[in-house]
């Protein structure tokens, strides 16, 4: 594949463009004709950033870099993309070394693909384990019963001579020893469904978010696929919703990390609170939250999430370590109509995009993307 670097002297380029923070210039790499169909041009759309990404900063094209630029470009991990973009606008811009320290820090972040598959294969050997006690001790009763009715015949016999009753009794020892294996087998039994159980625990801890008790990005994703598949069947509207705490920052600065864990901890129970079968809220990580509307256009979806946010702005939360007021507390929000764009993935950034206008915008508000 050949590229040339033809926006080098503008370091942040398309990628700026991409997050709607300055018109994108160049577009795709010039291939002939324009894509038949959308999901075929979203596709090329983030080749297209990606390369750009790589070739205006002089990046190496590696795994790890693909890898970041891809959870950026994609709309997979905006807070990703808006890390990147803050730091091209700094002197320093984005550099290798940055960009290698970026990529130490998401390796921290717990690797959900390895747990899942850890997960899984924890829960085959479970089941294998159930299935062969289950069968080796079925095995062993029937022998137990067979050998119960040996040791009657032979204690019938045993008037018969001594070779026949030696061999009773040794029938009996058997006979023990297979009820004893039996039990134990029994037992191991008990020890697999209690394996399963924990296994069972530690799949819905690893879906939660420590913190607020909210489900976590992970499992909102699961549920976003579910309710975009059940939705996209029934015909129904799907909306989706990024919040994103303002200023936070000052909190963190103010009162300490703790009393913000606090804070981010009540803006989570604020959200929960309007949650219900058709509407989930997810901490997506740091002090941004996503919610799923089901059954509700953007701006009924917007509607509900702004009259959280202006209740959440009428109170006002007090530091109750120190009784010091932390001022008022606000979020921002962004909405899109999931149905508008090429796939779950293009809504998310589409609702990301439209919660950077409502923070361009002075943030307290809310906002909806407009697919067109
Ligand atoms: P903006 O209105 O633009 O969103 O301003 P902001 O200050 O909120 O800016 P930004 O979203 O970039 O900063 C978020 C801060 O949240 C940075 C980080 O230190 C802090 N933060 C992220 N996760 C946690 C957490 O779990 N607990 C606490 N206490 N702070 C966190
Ligand atoms: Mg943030
Ligand atoms: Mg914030």
């Amino acid at each position: 594949m050949t590229t040339k670097a033809t926006q080098s002297n503008e370091p942040v380029g398309r990628f700026l463009g991409w997050l709607g923070l300055r018109h994108a210039r160049g577009g795709a790499p010039d291939r002939g004709e324009a894509p038949p169909d959308r999901a075929r041009a979203a596709r090329y759309e983030l080749a297209a950033s990606i390369t750009s990404f790589l070739v205006d900063n002089d990046l190496d094209v590696s795994p790890a870099n693909l890898l970041l630029a891809h959870g950026a470009f994609s709309g997979r991990n905006p807070r990703l993309a808006r890390q990147i973009v803050a730091q091209a606008q700094t002197p320093e811009g984005i550099s290798q070394t940055w960009l290698n320290e970026l990529d130490q820090q998401e390796r921290n972040q717990p690797d959900h693909v390895e747990i899942d598959r850890l997960m899984t294969r924890l829960e085959t050997n479970i089941e294998a384990f159930q299935a062969n006690t289950k069968e080796a001790r079925s095995v062993t009763s029937d022998y137990g019963t067979e050998l119960e009715q040996h040791v009657v015949d032979l204690e019938q016999l045993q008037k018969t001579g001594r070779i026949v009753s030696s061999l009773a009794d040794l029938a009996k020892v058997m006979l023990d020893r297979t009820r004893k294996a039996e039990d134990d087998m029994r037992k191991s039994e008990d020890e697999a469904k209690a394996l399963r159980r924990s296994l069972d625990r530690a799949k819905r801890d690893a879906e939660l978010d420590y913190l607020t008790g909210l489900p976590n990005r992970r499992a909102f994703e699961v549920l976003l696929d579910r309710h975009y598949k059940e939705a996209r069947a029934s015909v129904e509207p799907l909306s989706i919703a990024f919040c994103d705490i303002d200023e936070f920052k000052k909190v963190n600065d103010l009162h300490g990390h703790e009393a913000g864990d606090r804070v981010i901890k009540a803006i989570a129970d604020t959200l929960a609170r309007i949650s219900n079968d058709h509407c989930h809220v997810a901490r997506h990580g740091g002090e941004e939250f996503v919610m799923l509307f089901r059954g509700l256009t953007p701006t009924q979806a917007a509607q509900k999430l702004d009259d959280a946010r202006e209740a959440l702005a009428d109170r006002r939360l007090i530091n109750r370590k120190t009784d010091e007021p932390f001022g008022q507390i606000t979020f921002s929000g962004g909405v899109a109509d999931v149905f508008g764009y090429a796939d779950t993935r293009a809504a998310l950034k589409a609702a990301d995009d439209a919660l950077y206008r409502a923070k361009a915008g002075g943030r307290n508000r809310v906002e909806i993307a407009d697919p067109a």
